[in-house]
């Protein structure tokens, strides 16, 4: 089988740190090259991961001109679109489009003819968002999507969820043998690993922090600020993430109960959350698919968090970490993680969230949408 695999125009694949849908991409496709799949990868010049071929216009990466008004970009995508369509076309031999670009590469790809390949898109998404086009969305038999969880599917407008496949859990490579490593030497901190923005709900955190008295560590980029030092520099910005930080998480930072560190890269990143007692998600959103969460877990972290989004399809109550609806019941539970048994998350990570686990998945996937296209073109 040959997939044509397009991770947009903003960053490589892999990307330079931060990128979530690169790295998603860089983690699925080693593996599915391993089970005989040949991948044509529309990307950006700069990209290195090995592939059968590159398609590009770009030559490198454009996630800066995200900073730049909406009518000096919107031909980024359009034309790393018209690159894709061109590809697709020009060439009889790609069997499947997998696509994870948002909005745009659902509308373009629908639009294809019937002899055109067929698609499977990942929403990697909030599904509230674009709900003009998630309300209304016709494949027309061609193009299908899939989530990263159920929840994430069960919330998805009618139109879109009529065209889903199912779901597919992401993934980490810090879940491969997760199961033949140690357990880390847990230190007494907590850790919220993200993007900090209210539906990560970090304001929770600080707040509870302070009132029951717990050592709490943010890690994660304020808007496009990625240490404490780019964000002071800047006293005026119309980003909503910094709005939130300033107003409603800044004031409890003192630098000893809680600690923002900006953005920190592996390896870095690793042994903060493998040290830590606990992983929290003080959730106010439902959150699509977490890598953090299986990140968490692959390094030996318990989970405690809000029971929104996939948490509860990730996470084992009472094994791998503790869910509750209830936000004041976050601190005991924070403290209950400590006895678990970090083994139990690593297996669990080992069993459920490698990249041969996610590849094995979006292979039955692509054979299920190229069978329901071609028994389609038959009619
Ligand atoms: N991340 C990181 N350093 C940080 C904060 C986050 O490397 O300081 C990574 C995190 O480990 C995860 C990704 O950024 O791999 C965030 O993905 P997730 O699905 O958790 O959240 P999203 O931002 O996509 O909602």
């Amino acid at each position: 089988m040959k997939v044509l695999m397009n991770a947009g125009p903003w960053l490589p694949v892999p990307p330079d740190g931060y990128g979530g849908i690169e790295n998603i991409v860089a983690t699925l496709v080693p593996p599915l090259r391993e089970l005989g799949v040949e991948v044509v990868l529309a990307s950006v010049g700069t990209s290195t991961l090995a592939v059968e071929e590159l398609v590009s216009v770009f030559p490198e990466g454009q996630f800066r001109q995200l900073q730049r008004p909406y009518n000096q970009v919107n031909g980024v995508v359009p034309a790393h679109q018209h690159a894709v369509v061109r590809a697709v076309r020009e060439r009889s031999d790609i069997d499947l489009v997998h696509d994870h670009v948002e909005a745009a590469g659902l509308a373009t790809l629908a639009a294809l003819g019937p002899d055109d390949p067929p698609v499977l898109h990942t929403l990697h998404w909030d599904l509230l968002k674009h709900p003009e086009l998630y309300g209304t969305f016709d494949g027309g038999g061609r193009v299908w999507v899939n989530g990263v969880s159920a929840d994430q599917v069960a919330r998805a407008p009618e139109a879109l969820r009529a065209h889903a496949v199912g779901h597919v859990h992401l993934a980490t490579p810090l879940a491969e043998g997760a199961d033949q490593r140690r357990p880390p030497e847990k230190g007494g901190h907590v850790v919220i690993l993200g993007r900090i923005t209210p539906g990560k709900g970090q304001d929770l955190g600080v707040r509870l922090a302070h009132r029951y008295g717990f050592d709490l560590v943010l890690a994660g980029p304020v808007g496009p600020y990625h240490s404490p030092a780019d964000l002071a520099a800047v006293s005026t910005s119309d980003n909503p993430d910094v709005a939130y930080f300033r107003e409603r998480v800044e004031p409890y930072v003192d630098g000893w109960r809680v600690r923002w560190l900006g953005t920190v890269r592996p390896p870095a990143r690793d042994d903060l959350v493998a040290g830590a007692r606990a992983v929290l998600a003080p959730l106010r959103w439902s959150e699509p698919g977490g890598t953090f969460v299986v990140e968490a877990l692959a390094l030996g972290t318990p989970v405690v968090g809000l029971a929104k989004g996939c948490l509860p399809e990730l996470v084992d109550h009472g094994r791998t970490g503790f869910l509750t609806e209830d936000e004041e019941e976050l601190p005991d539970l924070l403290e209950a993680a400590a006895k678990l048994d970090p083994a139990e998350s690593m297996r669990e990570a080992a069993a459920r969230f490698t990249p041969a686990v996610m590849a094995a998945r979006y292979l039955e996937l692509y054979r299920q949408v190229v069978a329901s296209a071609s028994s389609d073109r038959g009619r």
